[in-house]
């Protein structure tokens, strides 16, 4: 095996990440090493490398965490179920305790000793990866990594916010922000039976969602564009999940979800939105967070994809192409996703 690889490093906040020769990490108990095939950009990895939250990564870290590659060698000691050659996916949820009340209770997405792919330790913007044994992604036969890499997070995302809604089968959801995540969420909504509403700011965005499946949709933009939910949805939308990076969407949603509705925020650009307290006591609206998906959540994911209902739309670029997809996200221009072709 090599010892050294390349990775895209982020040494100061705001860019720019270039790609340097690192050794290559070797696992340690509990853990494997992921030889990269392809991992996916998400917006996530503009805030980290932007410092955008109030948690920042400590530099110089290396992002990504859509990842797909194989398991290329075990940590000393592992007698687990992996194998040197498996097709493994690395998700942001690199690993829990375990142990807490939230982890044994389904819920290890919210665990406060978790750590995170391409934050809290280095990601998949390179040649090689670390992961933790129980918590990698096992991927379907004969996958297709670049198709699969954003299942790993805009997939596992947006399906369990798309849950969170507490929508069923038959009614309406909307989906604000069709970008990454939201191009996914209109695929994963269709094929649990929602009726879909789509909302984004971009005309080739609203194009996107309508070609993958939206029955309607509305530009966020226009100043009536509640108004047009509640007109399409005959009251509101009964779920909505806000997947856009703009805080005027969060404020929007609350004015067209349906009586009794659940939003779900999945979003995650920084800042506060206003919740008018008359409008979400009277009308019993939920409003809730959504953060990825456990282990489960993600498999469950996975098998939309394998089973051919969900397929991430994206163009790949090398992984020395890296920064320029950042900023492509910063303004706004990507359709779908952008995944790095890396091995
Ligand atoms: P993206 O840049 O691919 O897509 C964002 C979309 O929002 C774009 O299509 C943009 O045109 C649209 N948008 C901008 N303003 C809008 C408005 N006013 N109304 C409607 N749409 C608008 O980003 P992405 O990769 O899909 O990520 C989206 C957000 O989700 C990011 O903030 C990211 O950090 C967050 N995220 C959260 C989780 C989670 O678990 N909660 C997981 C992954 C990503
Ligand atoms: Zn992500
Ligand atoms: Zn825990």
């Amino acid at each position: 095996m090599n010892r050294t690889m390349r990775a895209a490093v982020a040494r100061t906040f705001g860019g720019p990440l270039r790609i340097e020769e690192l050794p290559v990490p070797r696992p340690g108990p509990g853990e494997v090493l992921v030889r990269l095939k392809a991992s996916g950009v998400c917006h996530t990895d503009v805030h980290a490398v932007d410092g955008d939250w109030p948690v920042q990564p400590a530099l110089p870290f290396v992002p990504g965490h859509e990842g797909t590659g194989l398991v290329a060698a075990l940590g000393p000691g592992y007698t687990g179920p992996l194998r040197e050659g498996d097709a493994v996916g690395l998700p942001w949820l690199h690993d829990a305790c375990g142990h807490c009340e939230h982890c044994v209770g389904g819920w290890e997405t919210v665990c406060a000793e978790q750590h995170n792919t391409g934050y809290g330790v280095n990601g998949t913007f390179a040649d090689y990866a670390i992961g933790r044994a129980d918590y990698v992604a096992r991927l379907p036969r004969l996958p297709d990594f670049r198709a699969l890499a954003p299942i790993l997070c805009a997939g596992v995302t947006t399906y369990k916010g798309l849950r969170e809604t507490e929508a069923r089968a038959g009614e309406w959801v909307a989906i604000a922000g069709i970008g990454g995540l939201g191009h996914l969420a209109v695929q994963y909504a269709k094929a649990m039976g929602f009726y879909v509403v789509a909302l984004d700011v971009g005309e080739q965005k609203l194009g996107l969602a309508s070609a993958l499946g939206a029955d309607v949709v509305v530009d966020a933009s226009h100043g009536d564009a509640d108004e047009q939910v509640r007109r399409v949805t005959d009251g509101g939308a009964h779920g909505v999940l806000v997947t856009a990076v703009s805080l005027p969407a969060f404020r929007q949603a609350l004015a067209y979800v349906r009586r009794r509705g659940t939003i779900s925020l999945v979003g995650l650009p920084p800042g506060e939105f206003p919740t008018p307290v008359f409008d979400v006591v009277l009308k019993r609206i939920t409003v809730r967070g959504s953060i990825v998906g456990t282990r489960n959540d993600l498999s469950e994911a996975l098998a939309f994809a394998a089973a051919g209902h969900v397929r991430a739309h994206y163009t790949t670029v090398p992984l020395a192409e890296a920064d320029d997809v950042l900023a492509r996200l910063r303004r706004g221009e990507v359709d779908g996703r952008v995944v790095l072709d890396i091995g």
